[in-house]
């Protein structure tokens, strides 16, 4: 399906610091070299957009921490990049960073250079947690940062929550929902803190004092529940929205649009074919990585949505009902409360989430 209006992802692979659990490619960089880094994916978006002749309807500069790039840079980027008249324009943005390198005026200006989303890494809203992450902000920056992009006039802002980390009960994670609420996100992505290999919290698992399996699915259900308590409905597995907000960019991978990506690590899916750019801020190239769109696919990232996989969707698409089969795996998963299988189509619950993996391999199996 080509659309000649697909998702821009920009990543910018700057971080002040590595927090302890983190294994994206991000390091620290200085000014000049910001600004080369800057210059080239300038030059690449005009190339994709010209090239392909591109409007986006949706861009999204992820990190790494893209408020590290800077105002001024990323303004620059925002000048150049063709869009549609309503394209959602999504910038990740550290709290601390906000409070402590970036003035009210800069932040003010990306706004009038089309930014209207404002993405910001809290994971937590409880001091202990915050701390046991290495998060630099304390709650009371969290506070100020989301005062400024309110000041900006951005009134779509989007919070993370981390689960699963260190000291949290059900209670704390109450807490951190509740902050999300009154600040007055409409936005909220709670994810399950992974210990990847290689980073600092695998050499000292042991001593983290980590919630266990059950109790990290307590954790999650305790989030999904008092995120919809507090208005913020679920549409993706780790995500959750006021009514109309849910985030458009992230929508477009997992209805299995169309995205290109610029910078090191980025990944795209274009006329039927995927690619991902070499981890190297200076010198990445794409390189191919398959055929993408097949059904199997689109049912599995489709099933990550409260939405599911429906049959109007699917026929729409591929011109076909949902195939016997997957109804039939869908069954069990039924009975045991997991999902529902009905004639809209299939979908997972909160409880069906907690098993997503198992439960998507056995239906397209
Ligand atoms: S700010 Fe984000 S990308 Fe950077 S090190 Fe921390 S978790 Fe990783």
């Amino acid at each position: 399906m080509t659309t000649h209006e697909p998702g821009l992802y920009i990543h910018v692979p700057f971080c002040r610091g590595k927090c302890p659990y983190c294994d994206f490619y991000s390091f620290r960089a200085d000014a000049a070299f910001k600004a080369r880094y800057t210059d080239l994916i300038i030059k690449n978006i005009i190339e994709e957009q010209t090239g392909k002749g591109l409007t986006f309807r949706t861009v999204y500069f992820g990190g790494g921490t893209p408020s590290q790039l800077g105002a001024q840079n990323l303004c620059r980027v925002l000048d150049v990049i063709q869009k549609t008249p309503h394209a959602e324009v999504t910038v990740e943005c550290n709290p601390s960073d906000l409070c402590e390198e970036w003035t009210q005026a800069q932040l003010d200006a990306l706004v009038k250079h089309g930014a209207n989303r404002i993405s910001m890494g809290m994971q937590s809203a409880v001091e202990q947690e915050r701390k046991a992450l290495g998060r630099r902000a304390g709650k009371q920056q969290v506070e100020q940062a989301v005062a400024m992009v309110k000041a900006a006039g951005v009134t779509d802002f989007s919070l993370d929550v981390m689960l699963g980390i260190p000291f949290q009960t059900p209670e704390t994670v109450r807490q951190s929902v509740a902050f999300c609420a009154e600040s007055g996100a409409t936005h909220l992505s709670a994810y399950l803190l992974k210990i990847e290999q290689g980073t600092p919290f695998e050499k000292v698992e042991k001593t983290l004092n980590l919630p266990d399996e059950d109790e990290c699915c307590e954790l999650y259900l305790t989030a999904c529940e008092e995120a919809e308590k507090n208005g913020f409905h679920q549409y993706e597995i780790s995500n959750f929205a006021k009514p109309g907000r849910a985030s458009r960019h992230n929508l477009i991978y997992w209805n299995d649009e169309e995205y290109i990506g610029i910078g090191p690590a980025a990944h795209s899916f274009f006329s039927g074919k995927r690619y991902y750019n070499t981890a190297d801020a200076e010198h990445y190239h794409a390189v191919p990585d398959g055929d993408g769109g097949s059904f199997e696919e689109y049912a599995m990232l489709r099933l990550r949505l409260t939405e599911g996989l429906t049959e109007q969707g699917t026929k729409e698409r591929f011109g076909f009902a949902l195939p016997a089969k997957v109804r039939q795996a869908a069954a069990p998963f039924a009975a045991q409360g997991l999902l529902i299988s009905d004639e809209a189509g299939v979908r997972l619950n909160p409880r069906g989430f907690l098993v997503s993996n198992t439960i998507i391999a056995a239906l397209l199996s």
